[in-house]
């Protein structure tokens, strides 16, 4: 037998959401993409970026990100020394992991939220606790104290979709010992934002993605903010190259055109209010969302024969066995049309 580690030999690995080849027609609404194309300045930056003859791909990129972090340091108000871009921001949820948490030390995040955090503890050898929600989405039996070296608050949770108070997360951030990290990859589509936190705590890290807001999942492209000796630190352990050239240009591109943003999560959301209006009316019960997800559960609590009809209908939502969840479905905000159709299947399925 190969002499593997043993925390990897353990692990079963994380399985990511069904991507169906592009050229079969489905409706996919089980990965949270955008149904609307990325600003049109990203396509003009990235065939600018690859040049005529694509002479310009011949040079490595810029290993440090210095302008798009210089972009996103203006658009949030903070220095570019505070920002760090990543291929992902699943490349960043890895490496916090790396810089704090080494083997056997704590790692904690709230179950149901963003599974990834557990595989990357695992790959880590680091110790994984979870917190569970009470009733009115607080954290259950949260410590005065929490000792852990990281905890992963996702705000907007996924994959309820509900968004914890801004004072709530405060709270938190002055009750963790050790690192808090506020994932916001739904925040664009929620009404605020936790990023000035960061300038009041030490201990507090804000991860962003260009996957859902900005369209980009296919660039994978994503950001932290934090305190820049936290920065460094990331910096040291990163791929040096891990943004390509393409990459750069793209998630300069998209943050510099926010009027496109602003429209694009305009039009989710009010598709998201009518999708929901809809499936209440046929009996639906849902958790009030500030995502672009819903998590919504039929009349009968049975979310994988729902699921299973709408798939058999080429439709693609997503279900999760983990008896927490299993009466519902995660469903992404298409296009209105997309939703029209879902909302008519979902009638029908009954
Ligand atoms: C989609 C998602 C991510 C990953 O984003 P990438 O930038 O595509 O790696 C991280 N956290 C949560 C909660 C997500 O839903």
């Amino acid at each position: 037998m190969q002499p593997l580690r043993k925390a990897i030999r353990d692990m079963a690995g994380y399985v990511p959401g069904f991507q169906p080849p592009d050229n079969e027609p489905w409706i996919k609404l089980n990965t949270n993409e955008n149904p609307y194309p990325p600003s049109p300045q990203v396509r003009a930056a990235l065939l600018a970026e690859i040049g005529a003859e694509g002479e310009n791909l011949r040079k490595y990129p810029d290993p440090g990100s210095k302008t798009m972090r210089q972009v996103a340091a203006e658009l949030y108000g903070f220095d570019p020394s505070w920002v760090i871009t990543a291929n992902g921001s699943d490349e960043l949820l890895n490496n916090l992991i790396r810089a704090f948490a080494g083997e056997g030390e704590e790692v904690a995040y709230i179950h149901p939220s963003y599974s990834y955090y557990a595989t990357l503890a695992e790959i880590q050898g680091a110790k994984i606790r979870t917190f569970g929600l009470t009733e009115d989405f607080r954290i259950k039996d949260f410590p005065a104290r929490f000792e852990g070296k990281i905890f992963f608050l996702t705000s907007p949770n996924a994959p309820l979709g509900f968004a914890f108070p801004l004072a709530y997360i405060e709270e938190i951030a002055q009750r963790c010992a050790g690192m808090l990290v506020i994932d916001e990859a739904y925040v664009d589509f929620a009404d605020f934002t936790a990023m000035a936190l960061v300038k009041k705590y030490a201990n507090v890290v804000v991860t962003r993605t260009f996957s859902k807001s900005y369209s980009l999942a296919g660039m994978r492209l994503g950001l932290a903010v934090t305190r820049p000796e936290v920065v460094a630190a990331l910096d040291k352990i990163r791929d040096h190259y891990h943004l390509d050239r393409l990459a750069l240009v793209a998630g300069r591109a998209a943050l510099s055109d926010q009027a496109h943003l602003t429209a694009t999560v305009a039009k989710i959301r009010a598709t998201r209010e009518r999708f929901v209006a809809g499936l209440k009316e046929i009996g639906y019960t849902l958790i009030e969302s500030r995502s672009n997800f819903v998590f919504a559960s039929p009349p009968d609590g049975n979310g994988k024969r729902v699921y299973d009809a709408l798939f058999a209908r080429k439709i693609l939502v997503r279900y999760f066995s983990d008896p927490l969840l299993a009466h519902g479905m995660r469903i992404t905000i298409g296009t209105d049309a997309e939703m029209e159709t879902t909302l008519q299947a979902l009638g029908e399925i009954g």
